[in-house]
């Protein structure tokens, strides 16, 4: 079915940042995952492109709130098979931004917004710490005010864009409350006591910066507080459902690639003197899959246009999250299945699929998370 979200100007867009996809991305993107990171220059160039389009005009960016253009850019990156290399620059865009577009003080945004929409600051969100994640009453890294700073001590881990951060949004506890004990502050690269630990050795995704922070009586000035003391669990649980959308529009497009390079590959390969393809037990793999990447696809289609119109509820985007990362899992595993000895080559775009994608079920909140989410809002007692 032909997807019917998109306008000419989104199909412009598309081309473009296709064609950056093969001309800046896919040549550089083994060398990138050597490496562990991506450059900056990756950020400043979708940046360019319009990435970052959602800062207001006078702040450098167009002032483009339209969903449908991140949407573009995850997808293009997963269809090229440089997903993982999108994964920083689309945090930044699409989850670290809306923190700073909405609670941030006139100063701040002065501050800090030109340099986040031309890209030559990559922003973090730290939230996770050794013993803490889906749980994130158990933060403990502590925020104290000292005159005109708070003096924080504390550790994150699994942070993206860790190592290539000039911003990082830092979740610290300023209170003892579970959630109201909870604040938001933005660390700035350089600041005295701040510092990396390792970038971490993952599974996959390995052309994306994950790291260890580490703060020892690390000084932050009140003034780079975001929204108010105690509201950062508030301002965590609103940007949710754009996160959550971010991680499903990645799954679909990345089970839409496994299969597309699937059916080809199963036309060309021949067994028993035929193409595979013409099995009908393959035929029929391939036919409920398609089936159902089509179907979810119209769901997260429907859950970008409600973002746009501010109507996507939490446990909605929980739903498209859950279903489309488990969708891509299994889609993965038969396709990886249908390429026999070649699924398990690294040389094959689908054995890197298979370990990059393992991830989606569980950051951004695991799949039993998301399962609880939707649990919780059936009022079933
Ligand atoms: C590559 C990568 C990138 C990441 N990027 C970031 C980032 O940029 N910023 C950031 O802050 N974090 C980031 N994370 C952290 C990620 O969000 C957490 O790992 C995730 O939320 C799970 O937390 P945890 O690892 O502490 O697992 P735990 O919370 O300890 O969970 C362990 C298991 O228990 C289950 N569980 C926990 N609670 C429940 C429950 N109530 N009901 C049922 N089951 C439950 C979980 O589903 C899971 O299966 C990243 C992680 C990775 C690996």
């Amino acid at each position: 079915m032909e997807r019917n979200i998109f306008e000419a100007e989104h199909d412009d867009y598309r081309r473009s940042v296709r064609a950056f996809m093969e001309r800046e991305v896919v040549p550089n993107y083994p060398d990138w995952e050597k490496a562990g990171i991506v450059p900056k220059s990756l950020f400043t160039g979708l940046a360019d492109l319009g990435l970052n389009a959602a800062v207001p005009e006078e702040f450098g960016g167009a002032g483009i709130k339209d969903f449908r253009y991140n949407a573009i850019a995850i997808e293009e990156g997963a269809y090229a098979g440089v997903g993982p290399a999108l994964l920083g620059p689309t945090l930044h865009s699409d989850i670290c931004m809306p923190y700073l577009l909405e609670l941030t003080t006139d100063e701040q945004k002065h501050r800090w917004l030109p340099k986040v929409a031309s890209g030559e600051f990559v922003v973090a969100i730290a939230m996770t710490e050794p013993g803490a994640g889906s749980d994130l009453s158990g933060i403990r890294t502590k925020a104290v005010r000292d005159g005109d700073d708070y003096v924080v001590d504390g550790a994150k881990t699994f942070i993206t864009n860790g190592i290539n951060a000039d911003l990082v949004i830092l979740v610290v506890r300023t209170g003892e409350h579970p959630h109201r004990g909870l604040s938001l502050i933005v660390v700035e690269d350089g600041t005295p006591g701040f510092s990396r630990g390792r970038n971490l050795e993952k599974v996959g995704m390995h052309a994306q910066d994950t790291a260890e922070l580490i703060f020892e009586s690390c000084r932050v000035p009140i003034a780079n507080l975001l929204g108010k003391e105690g509201e950062g669990f508030f301002g965590l649980t609103n940007n949710l459902p754009q996160e959550r959308l971010n991680i499903a529009i990645g799954a679909i497009a990345g089970a839409q690639a496994a299969l597309d390079q699937t059916m080809q590959y199963v036309r060309d390969r021949k067994a028993f003197g035929k193409p595979i393809g013409n099995l009908q037990t393959i035929k029929h793999r391939l036919a409920l899959l398609v089936t159902e990447v089509e179907i979810t696809q119209t769901y997260v289609d429907r859950c970008i246009l409600a973002l746009n119109a501010g109507t996507l509820s939490v446990e909605d985007a929980a739903k498209a999250k859950l279903w489309s990362t488990e969708l891509q899992g299994r889609v993965v595993d038969a396709c990886v299945q249908l390429h026999g000895g070649y699924g398990y080559m690294l040389e094959y775009p689908i054995a890197r699929a298979y370990i990059d994608n393992r991830i989606q079920r569980i950051y951004g909140g695991t799949s039993e998370i998301m399962t609880e989410i939707i649990g919780r809002s059936l009022n079933l007692g």
